[in-house]
């Protein structure tokens, strides 16, 4: 029988207004059950659990990441899906992580939420939920999924695209897994296709590990030797297009190599939503090469930030993680084609 857990873990599909503007509600439990009173015989079975604290996905770090993750893995043998219950701002970052911590997948995760509260009129969240619900009894979905608004997206690859629109996440560089409409379409063709045991990895997270940081004309190597001294030990750069930064200026190339001596991690991704990263294509970007600079190919920012953080708190060692990086460890990236 199929039996699906839904997590709550805060977000505006649970929010009820206050004072100072929505915050999140804890009685969503017996609202929900009322909503899908009616469709329930159509629905996978489905227990209701909610993680404590509820938080507006805005104050999530990377140790709630860790707090879903091990929610999931210890209900994992009891469900055959799960639906994670989500604010919008930072649901890329969760389901990304999600995905590395769930390596080796079997059964489908779907994140969701909604951009109106559930008890609100005119609310995305029954159609987001449902659906998110009619998908976790897919025997074909093994990866952590995002759906909104019609779309499957991997998790790993989603990007929030509107604040205001109900249709507010797109997957750019990466083809949508499913489409729900007047029928139910998942394409099999773009689904991963995992080993045969799930590999889940749990590392905990520490605070602070890794900075992301995006380049912008006129940015100062003052500016860079700043983020530095904080220490990270991992830095996502958000390069432009394929991989380019403001190398004629030694002092910027100074503070790179200077932080690949310091045992930090600089991994370059592109402020372009398509396409991938490629140091070795112009000056501007091997320059980047050689001071120790790694591609972080065509993943997001979003993923490779919760994929160096993933890397480091499972304390891989620097070598290691430079080849991890470019790795396709659950569909995030795809390796280059010259
Ligand atoms: N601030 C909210 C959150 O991310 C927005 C939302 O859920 O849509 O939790």
């Amino acid at each position: 029988m199929k039996k699906t857990l839904i997590l709550y873990t805060g977000g505006t599909l649970g929010m009820r207004r206050s004072a100072s503007g929505y915050v999140p509600d804890a009685d969503l439990g017996s609202a929900l059950q009322r909503l899908l009173e009616d469709a329930v015989d159509r629905l996978p079975h489905y227990h209701f659990q909610t993680l404590e604290p509820l938080l507006d996905s805005a104050d999530m770090q990377p140790q709630d990441w860790y707090r879903i993750a091990t929610q999931i893995g210890d209900n994992y043998s009891q469900y055959t899906g799960f639906v994670v219950l989500h604010g919008t701002d930072t649901m890329a970052y969760t389901a990304s992580a999600l995905s590395f911590a769930l390596q080796g997948l079997d059964k489908p995760v779907l994140v969701t939420g909604s951009q109106i509260p559930l008890r609100e009129m005119r609310s995305d969240a029954y159609n987001n939920l449902i659906a998110a619900l009619l998908l976790s009894g897919s025997e074909d979905i093994k990866e952590v999924c995002l759906y909104f608004s019609g779309k499957l997206l991997r998790g790993n690859r989603a990007v929030k695209v509107s604040a205001g629109s109900l249709d507010a996440f797109a997957s750019p560089n990466y083809p949508s897994l499913g489409e729900v409409g007047i029928q139910v379409n998942v394409d099999p063709n773009v689904l991963l296709n995992p080993g045969d045991s799930p590999q889940f990895q749990m590392p905990e997270f520490a605070d602070g590990g890794v900075a992301l940081v995006k380049l912008f004309p006129g940015i100062s190597p003052f500016f860079l030797s700043k983020i530095l001294e904080y220490q990270p030990r991992g830095l996502v750069i958000e390069t432009y297009g394929t991989g380019n930064a403001p190398t004629n200026n030694a002092a910027f190339t100074a503070q790179l190599e200077k932080a690949a001596e310091a045992g930090i991690i600089c991994v370059a991704v592109s402020q372009c939503l398509e396409n991938q990263v490629d140091l070795g294509k112009y000056a501007t970007g091997s320059a980047l090469l050689r001071s120790g600079v790694v591609s972080g190919l065509d993943m997001t920012s979003i993923a490779c930030y919760a994929k160096l953080n993933h890397l480091l708190a499972m304390r891989y060692s620097a070598a290691e993680i430079k080849v991890l990086v470019g790795t396709s460890l659950c569909g995030e990236c795809t390796p280059l084609h010259h």
